[in-house]
C-alpha cells in the first residue's frame, strides 16, 4: 500500500525522536510522502507543546531533510495548531510566517477553569468531570457543544488545510459513557462540523491514535461519521498523530478498511507540492 502521514511529532514536542527518524522510518517501509506536524506554541505553560524559540530551527531542520532526501521521499512542513480563540490559531501570525506547506487545526482546549487554567479536553478524566462541574454547570451537553462549536469556529475563521482528530472528545466515554454518541443532539453538532469541511474543502485525517494507544476502538472520527463524511464527499487523508518513529502507518489497515466499508476509494496525499487523490 502506498501509505501516507501527514501528522507526526518529535522531540520538538511531546514526540520521541528526531526528524530525521521519521524520514529513515519512512524510508525503511518505502513511504513517498510525509509531513511534519510538531504541537505549535501556545503562550502559557503546557508540556507537550514546542518552545516558540525553537520555531526557526525545526523550520530550518525540514528544509535541510527536504533537500537531503530529494528524489526518495516528499517530505512537507506543518505544525498541529491549536484553535484558542485570540491566542492561538492556524493563522496566527507566528504560524503564517512560517510559509507551511499545510496546517493541523486540532481542538484540544476548550475555555479556561474559574481560576484562569486553560481546560484541557483531552486530558485525565478528573479533569474533564471538574471541568463539566466547574465551567459548564454540571451539563456534560454543554460542554460537548462547545467543543464542536469551537471547531467550527475554527474551520470557518482560520481555515486550517487539515482538520485533526475530529471526534477526539469521545476518549471520555471510555470505560465509562459521560455523553450519548448516537443522541441526536450529539449527532447534529458533528453533522454541523461535516457541512463546513464539506463547503470549504477541508481535508478530515482519519486518525488512528486512539486505537492503538487504547483509548476508544475506533479511529478519530468514528466510522458513522465517516460515512457521513463520503455522502458529502469530504477529501479524507489517513494519519497516524505519531509521537515515535515506529508509529508512523500502526492500525492503517483497519482505517483503509473502515473507508473502503463506508464507499471511500480513494485518499488524499500531497504529491508535488498539490493534494491529489490515491486510489485505496
Ligand atoms: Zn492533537
Ligand atoms: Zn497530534
Amino acid at each position: 500500500m502506498n501509505w501516507s502521514n501527514y501528522h507526526g511529532h518529535s522531540h520538538y514536542c511531546d514526540g520521541k525522536g528526531e526528524l530525521e527518524d521519521y524520514v529513515k522510518a519512512a524510508l525503511e517501509i518505502g513511504m513517498k510522502t510525509m509531513g511534519f506536524s510538531t504541537h505549535a506554541p501556545l503562550p502559557f505553560k503546557c508540556l507537550w507543546t514546542m518552545n516558540k524559540e525553537d520555531l526557526p530551527t525545526y523550520r530550518a531542520e525540514i528544509t535541510r531533510l527536504q533537500e537531503k532526501y530529494k528524489g526518495q521521499i516528499q517530505l512537507y512542513a506543518s505544525l498541529e495548531v491549536d484553535y484558542i480563540p485570540e491566542v492561538m490559531s492556524p493563522n496566527h501570525k507566528i504560524i503564517k510566517q512560517l510559509n507551511l506547506d499545510y496546517t493541523i487545526g486540532s481542538v484540544h482546549f476548550i475555555d479556561n477553569f474559574p481560576d484562569g487554567t486553560p481546560f484541557e479536553a483531552d486530558g485525565s478524566r478528573q479533569i474533564f468531570v471538574d471541568a463539566i462541574d466547574q465551567i459548564f454547570s454540571g451539563d456534560e451537553k454543554k460542554l460537548v457543544r462547545r467543543y464542536y462549536a469551537l471547531m467550527r469556529e475554527m474551520l470557518t475563521d482560520t481555515n486550517p488545510t487539515i482538520l485533526g482528530h475530529l471526534d477526539k472528545i469521545k476518549i471520555h466515554n471510555s470505560p465509562e459513557m459521560l455523553f450519548d454518541e448516537n443522541a441526536p443532539w450529539y449527532r447534529d453538532e458533528v453533522m454541523q462540523v461535516l457541512e463546513i469541511l464539506a463547503d470549504r474543502n477541508i481535508i478530515m485525517e482519519i486518525n488512528t491514535r486512539g486505537i492503538y494507544k487504547k483509548k476508544c476502538d475506533a479511529t478519530y472520527p468514528s466510522a458513522w461519521i465517516v460515512k457521513e463524511a463520503k455522502k458529502k464527499n469530504i477529501r479524507v487523508t489517513i494519519n497516524s498523530d505519531a509521537h515515535h518513529p515506529r508509529e508512523i502507518t500502526v492500525c492503517f489497515d483497519i482505517a483503509a478498511d473502515m473507508l473502503r466499508e463506508v464507499g471511500y476509494r480513494e485518499t488524499f496525499r500531497l504529491w508535488n507540492g498539490d493534494w491529489e487523490a490515491i486510489a485505496l
